[in-house]
């Protein structure tokens, strides 16, 4: 799959695969800088949409934070800390992906639950 991709596209998707914390479109920037200094942003957010597009990232609305990247493809979903912006991988709905994919009339592409709320860092230092 990758070796279809530019050097630069490249670059940006290793930077999401490996990134596990969801990062946004300026993290991604800064990250891709250390392996490649020539980058540029514009680049970047290219390469992000492209990637997107092609379906080797996938985009997340966060809210107030804006649109994070994330690497991991199969469905999951995402606890997401309204106050730092911490996103968490879980996977709450297994049983429920499986049953909807047999609805017959539509065809279920993705099933995933956004939670928002406090982490537990958050919720300690407001306590
Ligand atoms: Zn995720």
């Amino acid at each position: 799959m990758a070796a279809l991709l530019t050097k630069h596209r490249e670059t940006v998707l290793t930077v999401v695969q490996t990134s596990k914390d969801h990062p946004t479109a300026r993290q991604v920037f800064e990250r891709s800088l250390k392996r490649d200094p020539r980058l540029s942003m514009a680049t970047v957010y290219n390469s992000l949409n492209f990637l997107t597009e092609g379906g080797y990232v996938r985009r997340l609305d966060s809210g107030e934070d804006g649109t994070r990247y994330d690497g991991i493809l199969a469905q999951h979903d995402h606890l997401i800390c309204r106050q730092c912006g911490h996103i968490e991988d879980v996977d709450l709905l297994p049983a429920e992906r499986a049953r909807f994919s047999t609805l017959s009339h539509f065809h279920v592409e993705e099933v995933s639950l956004r939670l928002t709320g406090l982490c537990a860092k958050c919720r300690r230092s407001a306590g």
